[in-house]
């Protein structure tokens, strides 16, 4: 028998996180009179530990996927999608290239070897791309002052038919907060654009779901890359994913495996971390750090058992945490304990006992976990 750990992931839910940031995008289009922005789901990570197949299905409604790595670009064509797939980190090297024109994938050119790359490249049709502009992430794309010289190369790869240019794009280094950070670079975005005809990209989760950005923006076609909220996950410090309408797309949860009854002033697990204030009835459950669970969640992080809230105590070990059952007398061996999304604490709140973001947690459950696609939320 398989430990009793499991991961369910949920494609009704993230069909309906589609729908909300489709309409919030609707909405706010009407009421600015445009057209509503196309939106790449954004599937990075295996869909952010959801699994290419379940988002390929569960994101029809999109008109692209947006990822990085060639495999699972190559993944979604082989399950059938035909619509736009972009590469947000463009291509590593001048062999990728080869890919990008057989499986017809869009890339983002972000610094001078790829458009060197692309001099060399030699298509039957031009490569499809997004120029990406840099306005203070200072992470991927051309500044103010490499932009004019990338951008002219880039017209000439256009002018020799080498390329496509779809449009261009920027990534938003602080639109979880209500800073003026998000302004700021939709300013310089807007200053530094080469192309101001063609269509725009750069709104994520986040600046999706903060729809007063779009007022800022130009009318014309723009392309949104919501990716953590499509997961039912919450992009904000501030605004859980329950009050934005989100429904969690996984549920981490694991059984029993042990029960111990504690005195006042015995400890539990490895460096005494936690000390019982009284008599108390520990669960031992089967998931532990190499599972994906964070080892640094403190005691006190929520679970729930049996419909009950209650809490972890002591450390995490490899393969095993400890939950306090003392609320729960009717829990049992093989009783199982939600550890976050569906049917558990939200996987933001555990992710912020654990000091860490909804993004890590959901990303880093481990291959051993066993996957199980669920049919209805
Ligand atoms: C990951 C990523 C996104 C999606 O970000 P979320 O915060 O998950 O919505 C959008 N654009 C780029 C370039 C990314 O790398």
């Amino acid at each position: 028998m398989p430990r009793p750990i499991a991961l369910k992931i949920y494609p009704a839910a993230m069909t309906h996180n589609l729908g909300i940031v489709k309409q919030r995008l609707a909405r706010v289009a009407d009421e600015l009179g445009r057209a509503a922005p196309k939106v790449w789901a954004v599937i990075k990570a295996n869909a952010y530990g959801h699994g290419i197949p379940a988002a390929v299905s569960a994101f029809a409604a999109a008109d692209g996927l947006a990822m990085l790595d060639f495999e699972e670009a190559v993944l979604c064509r082989q399950t059938g999608w035909d619509k736009p797939i972009l590469l947000l980190e463009g291509f590593f090297d001048f062999d990728d290239l080869a890919l990008v024109a057989q499986y017809d994938l869009d890339v983002v050119i972000h610094q001078q070897e790829q458009l060197d790359m692309l001099q060399r490249f030699e298509s039957e049709r031009p490569i499809r791309a997004y120029f990406k502009i840099n306005t203070g992430m200072n992470r991927l794309g051309f500044t103010e002052r490499s932009l004019p010289a990338a951008w002219q190369q880039l017209q000439a790869l256009v002018h020799d038919k080498r390329v496509h240019c779809l449009g261009t794009m920027t990534h938003f280094s602080w639109a979880d907060e209500s800073a003026p950070a998000t302004e700021e670079q939709i300013n310089r975005f807007l200053a530094l654009n080469p192309a101001p005809g063609l269509p725009i990209s750069l709104c994520n989760s986040a600046a999706t779901l903060h729809t007063r950005w779009q007022a800022l923006l130009p009318p014309h076609e723009q392309w949104v890359r919501p990716g953590i909220c499509l997961y039912g996950a919450t992009p904000f410090v501030e605004e859980s994913a329950h009050s934005l309408g989100l429904l969690p797309a996984q549920g981490l949860s694991a059984e029993i495996i042990s029960i111990q009854e504690v005195l006042a002033g015995q400890t539990i697990g490895y460096g005494h971390t936690f000390t019982a204030p009284q008599p108390m009835r520990i669960g031992v459950v089967a998931c532990g750090y190499a599972d994906g669970y964070p080892r640094h969640a403190p005691s006190g992080t929520p679970a729930v058992v049996l419909g009950q809230r209650t809490q972890l105590v002591g450390r995490i070990s490899m393969d095993m945490l400890t939950v306090d059952l003392t609320p729960v007398p009717a829990a049992r061996v093989g009783t199982v304990v939600h550890l976050w999304g569906q049917g558990g604490p939200s996987v933001d709140e555990v992710a912020q006992h654990a000091g860490t973001i909804g993004y890590e947690l959901v990303t880093a459950v481990t291959p051993r976990v066993p996957r199980h696609i669920m049919t209805s939320i």
